[in-house]
């Protein structure tokens, strides 16, 4: 009987098995469409594709034993690449909060979920987020979620790839705007050092991030109090509580403190919560700067 049944089962498996991936292939492709009307500001067009390939999703996530709201299985990325699209479709509509709270969601479903996949899916939507988060001015937030990007066991582990590129720059940006240069300084060499090994040193990414690191170099020698250091071997000092005001002696640094108390104080308690929440990469990153 089962030699009978065997061939039966396989030529099912195959037709469920190209039926399966036709219907992948077809969310992709209608997702595709989708993020491009959403691109030509066809919006309504693109919302519409975007809620049919999701309740799609939806229902192959209950036939699959899942909850309607989780990715089903082998269908992570599309799954995350909808959900982006329909923020942006949100945000194009002039709802950012909407927007935001519907990435975020997306995130905190994910996040529970295994496999490599996944995890990458997790990354592009806390990237994502971030960019949300800094474009409203939430630079706190949005550095947890670049920092949690760069803790061990992250899809972005692989320190030539764009994407760890992309993070490092992001991130050393937001700590540029919070004040924090040698931090930003060291996430701008991973960002160097990523996009030269996978463009190498004629590419306009590296050249950007290179452009930055000029511009840093010359903040970091810039006293808080007294402006522009002339002196190229003198070494800065950094306030020990912010790790932000930077100083070219104690003299400065001590007329500069009641001007510098408030922002000192907040920088502190922004560290503090930053690092209750995204932890601490330290000695993971590439020693050779
Ligand atoms: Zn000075
Ligand atoms: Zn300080």
């Amino acid at each position: 009987m089962f030699s009978a049944a065997l061939p039966v089962a396989t030529s099912a498996l195959a037709v469920f098995e190209t039926q399966a991936s036709e219907q992948t292939h077809s969310l992709v492709a209608l997702h595709q469409v989708a993020a491009l009307r959403c691109r030509l500001g066809q919006l309504d067009v693109a919302g519409v594709m975007l809620e049919k390939v999701r309740e799609t999703l939806v229902h192959l996530a209950e036939l699959a034993g899942l909850h309607r709201n989780l990715p089903p299985p082998g269908l992570a990325r599309v799954w995350t690449d909808v959900h982006i699209t329909m923020a942006e479709v949100c945000k194009l509509r002039g709802r950012p909060t909407e927007a935001e709270a519907l990435v975020r969601e997306v995130l905190e479903l994910s996040v529970p979920q295994e496999g490599h996949l996944l995890q990458r899916s997790v990354a592009r939507v806390s990237f994502e987020l971030a960019r949300m988060q800094r474009c409203r001015g939430d630079l706190v937030g949005a550095e947890q979620l670049y920092r949690q990007l760069f803790l061990p066991g992250s899809p972005l582990e692989n320190k030539n790839s764009a994407n760890h590129g992309n993070t490092a720059f992001n991130l050393s940006q937001v700590l540029q705007a919070r004040g924090l240069l040698t931090e930003s300084r060291k996430y701008l060499v991973k960002a160097l050092q990523a996009y030269r090994n996978r463009f190498g040193t004629a590419n306009e990414k590296y050249l950007k991030v290179a452009r930055a690191r000029t511009n840093l170099e010359t903040r970091l020698r810039t006293c808080a109090k007294c402006g522009p250091v002339a002196d190229k071997d003198l070494l800065m000092k950094v306030c020990s509580v912010c790790s932000a005001a930077r100083y070219c002696g104690a003299a400065c640094q001590k007329l500069h403190w009641n001007a510098h108390r408030p922002d000192c104080r907040r920088i502190k308690e922004e560290n503090d919560d930053i690092a209750a929440v995204a932890g601490n990469d330290d000695g993971a990153g590439p020693s050779n700067a």
